[in-house]
Parts: C-alpha cells; structure tokens; sequence
C-alpha cells in the first residue's frame, strides 16, 4: 500500500501514511518520566493497569504506538494507532460452573467482540444453545428451535425467559441466512442474553454448592 490511502482493520479505517521511518523514531523508556506508563486494561488479565511502555514509536502527525507490559500478569499488548489497545478486553462477564466445551465457546464468543466480528459471536452463541441442551441430554444434529423446547420441557427455560432465550436463536438464524451484517448493539446484545442464560442455569448451581455442600 502506498502513502496516503486508507485501509481497514477490524473494521476501523486505519490512516497509512508515511509507514516505518527507521529506528530513530523508536524511543524505550525507563520509567522514570510519565511517558514510561500507561493506563489501560489489560486484555489478559482483564484488570485495570498502569502499564509499563516499554518502547514506542513517534512520527510527527501520526498517533503514537506504544508497546505495554501488565504489571500484574506481565502479558505483552500494543498501542495501536487507532487509539485501541490489542488484545482488547473480552466483551460480557466471567461466568462460573461452566462445562469445558460451553466455556470454550462462551470464551469465543466474547473474544469475537474484541476484534468487532459480530456475525460471528451471534452464530457462536446460538450454537452455545446447543452444547446446553446436549449437555443437559437433548440428542446432537437437532433444529435451535427444537433445542429451544428441550430446555423449556425440562424446566431449564421458564416462560419469563422464553422471549430473550428465543432471541439469541433468532438473531443467530439473521446472521446466518442474511447478508446483512448484526451491528454492535445487536450482538453485545445476543451475548448478554447468552451469559444470562448461563448464568441462570450454571452458575446459580455452581455458587450455591459451595454453601450447600458446607451444611
Ligand atoms: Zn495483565
């Protein structure tokens, strides 16, 4: 690519205009100037930091990128020049109790978030209906929405609950068979109905245990 055109990364149009200008403008820092630090949080660990820079690269007229190490995990991340620090912070909450398989794709679907594949995170978390209602014995290489009325036949989804659980599949079956790509809002959506529902039918049991199992 030549100078001054524009290119698209993750979905941010990314300014390319003068490329690498030679190791003169890499600077390391020692940490003894404010330079030296930067508040982020860190995509590994998933905490709040003052991280430390370890080098960056000035040009005149370009955003800085900086290099960061975590000082509470002492995973690597990078400043990139679309002010975004990568990896970015999985989007939704830890959730707890999880079995491997769903935690796999729950994690995938909250990785798809960090890097703006929203299509992608609403298909993951449609088949996260899946693995529950195998999990919870319903028979692999079925329909979602026979799924859907498994989970509900054996009390895992209650009638308060159908419409948003309904929703996850629904939107899962838009980004599939429609051309039209899910905005952000739509998809952070899907995914927090998805942890919600985890939540309600993993983690509530996986907490209360630790109480239960005591008296
Ligand atoms: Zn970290």
């Amino acid at each position: 690519m030549t100078g001054g055109e524009t290119g698209i990364i993750y979905g941010s149009p990314v300014h390319r205009s003068r490329g690498f200008q030679g190791h003169r403008s890499v600077s390391k820092h020692d940490g003894s100037t404010k330079d030296g630090w930067y508040s982020y949080i860190c995509g590994h660990c998933n905490t709040k930091v003052s991280g430390a820079v370890v080098c960056g690269y000035y040009e005149s007229e370009e955003p800085p990128i900086k290099w960061l190490l975590c000082p509470n995990c002492g995973n690597g991340s990078v400043l990139a020049k679309d002010g975004n620090v990568y990896p970015g912070v999985p989007f939704g909450p830890n959730i707890e109790g999880l079995p491997e398989d769903v935690l796999e794709a729950y994690k995938e679907a909250r990785n798809c978030m960090t890097v703006n594949a929203f299509t992608s995170c609403e298909l993951i978390c449609r088949k996260i209906l899946m693995h529950v209602a195998v999990e919870k014995g319903a028979k692999e290489g079925d329909s979602f929405a026979n799924y859907l009325s498994y989970l509900e036949e054996q009390g895992f989804v209650t009638p308060p609950m159908k419409g948003w659980v309904d929703l996850i599949r629904r939107h899962g079956n838009k980004a599939t068979h429609s051309l039209e790509s899910p905005d952000k809002k739509r998809a952070e959506s899907t995914l927090m109905f998805t942890a919600e529902l985890l939540r309600l039918i993993y983690e509530m049991e996986h907490i209360s245990k630790q109480y239960t199992e005591e008296t």
